[in-house]
């Protein structure tokens, strides 16, 4: 499989929460990128009052209208942030990053930014602070035109479902290690996965560990880094 974007210096940025002395915390971050609602997570944090960022497309929102009335209903549980119109990569060379079609350049980095937030505003009333891009890489140029239309980017630190694709067990155990100040990445798309069972027991885990659910608030995107210095 050939990565094109991969020569443009693709990035993947980080997020970390601010700590607080005496106190556990985590940022549960969920992307509902297409497709459905993951049931078992959604019924969980409002069963269990955790708090969640849900990063929705325009798609998304568009059929799941019950999902998004449940979203509304729980104010204090849930903030939705955008995660682009059409789930478009932020990556400037024409083609596709893991299968996904990027925006290919500024005036497309524009189109999904902007119409993504527009339908977060509309479907909830609130304008929304921070972008994620579809598969959570940018390059260098669209990370600046991001902060030009006045969106934050929302990294993560905790890689916890693979793209829905790691095993409910791997999942479970990948979020249950969660240290404090960490965002952690996982979807609340894909009902029919295994992994949306190790997001539920995941977050249960660091509830019992004593772990505070926060939003993401405060948080200050880091500078960004090659995703191939990372690995
Ligand atoms: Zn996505």
């Amino acid at each position: 499989m050939s990565h094109p974007a991969r020569a443009d210096g693709v990035k993947t940025p980080k997020l970390h929460v601010q700590t607080r002395a005496g106190e556990l915390r985590v940022a549960l971050t969920l992307d509902a990128c297409m497709g459905q609602t993951d049931g078992r997570i959604l019924h969980t944090l409002i069963d269990h009052r955790i708090k969640a960022t849900i990063f929705a497309t325009a798609r998304w929102i568009r059929n799941n209208p019950d999902a998004v009335a449940q979203l509304n209903a729980h104010p204090d549980l849930f903030r939705v942030e955008n995660h682009g119109a059409n789930h478009y990569a932020a990556v400037f060379n024409p083609g596709r990053v893991f299968g996904v079609r990027t925006v290919g350049d500024a005036a497309g980095l524009r189109a999904e930014v902007l119409n993504g937030a527009a339908a977060v505003e509309s479907a909830t009333g609130r304008k929304p602070e921070w972008f994620r891009g579809a598969t959570a890489e940018y390059s260098g140029a669209a990370l600046q035109e991001i902060s030009g239309l006045g969106e934050k980017v929302a990294g993560f630190s905790v890689l916890g479902d693979g793209g829905a694709m790691f095993s409910a067990a791997y999942t479970a155990k990948t979020i249950a290690k969660a240290h404090d100040g960490d965002v952690i990445i996982a979807h609340i798309n894909q009902p029919r996965k295994p992994a949306g069972s190790g997001v539920v027991e995941g977050i249960l885990a660091l509830e019992a560990k004593g772990y505070g659910f926060v939003w993401l608030d405060g948080a200050q995107p880091q500078a960004s880094h090659a995703r191939t210095a990372h690995r």
